[in-house]
């Protein structure tokens, strides 16, 4: 397995791989790797070559956010990688990737990185786009693989491919739990023993949802009602139904999603149950 910091030499194999005929699969990660990256990894293995990036993006956090906190484990993300038939992991230093303060930015489109965790996290996808803008020129995949956990960002990420009619397919994952039905997230590790307790209503709420929605519930106003009761007295930052263009929709049908963001001991964590 290749493990490169330099920007170049990530390129260069890159287009080695392509000119071979190889397709690549790209998986974007910010590292303290758990069974949720890994099951990207996984599904991305159904390409030829499989390029990891382990980067926490300073641009997609805001000044009071936890940038300096968040948890870095490389030593333990690359082996984790080599276990899972990564070919190369790409961890790049924040100054060659950012080369200019006052460099050409980019900007997510306002009605959907407005809403939700863009209300909360003002700047935050146009964050993520800055940085994956430079990842898919460098690395030039055939696919890239996103979690569902984080809705907004892969419909936006979506939005961005399509609409910059780039050559890249972009995969949407199923969301990876623990036994309790806790979404896995690498800021999971920042909650208490009872803290975990609690997210335990969240994966509860979650379980009802997917168990109405099949049972052919599709008004949100009750699905919504019921999920605040077992929420309770968890502190929500939303709570909503939306279709892919992160409009806000009362009746759900296919292709419409609930996403919730609730906040315990100050650590945001995100769930959405996806009508595929
Ligand atoms: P992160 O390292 O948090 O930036 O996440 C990197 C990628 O892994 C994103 O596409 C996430 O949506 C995805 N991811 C994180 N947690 C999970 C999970 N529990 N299940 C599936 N994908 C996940």
């Amino acid at each position: 397995m290749h493990c490169i910091q330099n920007i170049d030499e990530m390129r260069q194999l890159a287009t080695s791989w392509r000119k071979d005929g190889f397709s690549i699969g790209f998986v974007p990660t910010m590292g303290a790797l758990h069974d949720g990256h890994v099951s990207l990894i996984q599904k991305a293995r159904e390409n030829q070559r499989v390029i990891v990036s382990i980067f926490v993006n300073p641009r997609q956090f805001g000044a009071n956010e936890d940038f300096s906190r968040y948890p870095r484990k490389p030593h333990e993300d690359c082996a984790i990688c080599k276990k899972h038939g990564v070919d190369a992991v790409f961890m790049p230093h924040a100054d060659a990737l950012y080369q200019y303060d006052d460099g050409i930015r980019i900007l997510a489109p306002l009605a959907m990185s407005n809403v939700l965790e863009g209300a909360i996290r003002p700047g935050h996808f146009d964050g993520v786009l800055e940085v994956l803008t430079r990842f898919f020129h460098i690395i030039q995949p055939t696919r890239a693989y996103f979690g569902r956990k984080d809705a907004q960002q892969l419909l936006i990420v979506q939005r961005m491919v399509y609409e910059w009619f780039w050559n890249l397919e972009i995969i949407g994952c199923e969301i990876i739990r623990d036994a309790h039905g806790i979404a896995l997230s690498s800021r999971n590790a920042y909650l208490s023993d009872d803290g975990y307790r609690n997210a335990q209503k969240i994966a509860q709420s979650t379980r009802f949802l997917e168990q109405a929605i099949k049972a052919g519930e599709c008004d949100f106003a009750k699905l919504k009602a019921k999920s605040l009761t077992i929420l309770s007295p968890l502190e929500i930052d939303y709570f909503c139904a939306i279709d892919y263009n992160l409009k806000e929709v009362q009746t759900l049908t296919k292709h419409n999603l609930i996403v919730k963001a609730v906040r315990i001991e100050g650590v945001r964590l995100l769930d959405s149950v996806w009508i595929l």
